[in-house]
């Protein structure tokens, strides 16, 4: 049975792409006689505003959508999240633990990379500027409230073994197997937040968890998310939790090509209802 999920944060209005989401993961597992999941990623209590969670239930409502209740809130979830990381910073190879703490601002992170001894171009990953292990040496015994805690990725992929043998399945045009690579996990996400110092935890880690404990069978979200996927399937792997299986959908992009993002109102499904659109329009537009 799929178990299917949609995990909008609350932190603006919901727009076409939103919807294009929500309705695939809703019509997969309603078609197959499985359920659909509505999870609130609320983790970001600062940016979190409880006039878009009431939107969120609103619009996916008019879209014709329904759920079980109460749905999970992530910011009701902390205790979860802590258990995780500390079964993270628990496990290490031989002397040195798997995570550590990091009070680097992006300023920091920024100027260590401009240092001409680092040489190399500013990289890009899932969470932006790959970050230069500036605090890699320090120890989780040492950690105050002014750090947050990165997982080291190098022993990460260490730990996990033989990585062929990880990955994660994806459904979409043409269904593939795609594995865990070191180099990339390693080049292009780097030593990623598990613990953001204002918040305890972080999407990835909070993701993770919150996918296995809802026993999500498959995950669908846009395109834009994919490069953040063999994060997720490697935590899965350290926690020992199963992976789900992945389908990326093609972005929803505005008349000039500009994928859509929060501050896009024009596309807002509030706004285009108040137009006079209906569900079926919505569909029309993004499903053909
Ligand atoms: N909370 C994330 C967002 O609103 C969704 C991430 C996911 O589906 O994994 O972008």
């Amino acid at each position: 049975m799929n178990i299917e999920r949609f995990a909008p944060s609350p932190t603006g209005f919901l727009h076409l792409g939103h919807a294009f989401s929500a309705l695939t993961a809703f019509d997969a597992a309603t078609s197959r006689g499985g359920q659909f999941l509505l999870r609130i990623e609320d983790i970001d209590t600062a940016r979190c505003k409880p006039a878009f969670e009431q939107a969120i239930f609103d619009d996916l409502h008019w879209l014709g959508l329904n759920w079980p209740t109460p749905v999970m809130r992530q910011s009701t979830r902390m205790q979860s999240y802590d258990a995780a990381l500390a079964r993270l910073t628990d496990m290490g190879l031989t002397d040195m633990g798997l995570c550590y703490p990091c009070a680097c601002t992006r300023r920091d992170i920024t100027e260590a990379l401009s240092a001409p001894q680092e040489g190399a171009a500013q990289q890009f990953g899932p969470d932006g500027v790959i970050y230069p292990r500036t605090c890699c040496t320090r120890s989780m015994a040492d950690r105050t409230t002014a750090d947050a805690v990165r997982l080291d990725m190098r022993k990460a992929v260490a730990l996990c073994g033989d990585l062929s043998k990880r990955g994660y399945r994806e459904i979409g045009e043409a269904p593939r197997w795609t594995p865990l690579e070191a180099a990339y996990l390693i080049e292009r996400c780097g030593d990623i937040v598990l613990a953001r110092r204002d918040i305890g935890t972080s999407y990835h880690l909070a993701v993770v968890v919150d996918d296995a404990a809802q026993q999500i069978t498959h995950v669908t979200r846009g395109a834009d998310m994919a490069p953040a996927t063999p994060i997720h399937v490697l935590l899965q792997t350290l926690l020992d939790l199963p992976t789900p299986t992945y389908r990326h959908h093609r972005l929803i992009r505005d008349d000039t090509g500009k994928r859509l993002a929060k501050r896009h109102d024009a596309l807002a499904l509030q706004t285009l209802r108040e137009q006079g659109w209906t569900p079926t329009d919505v569909r029309a537009a993004l499903i053909p």
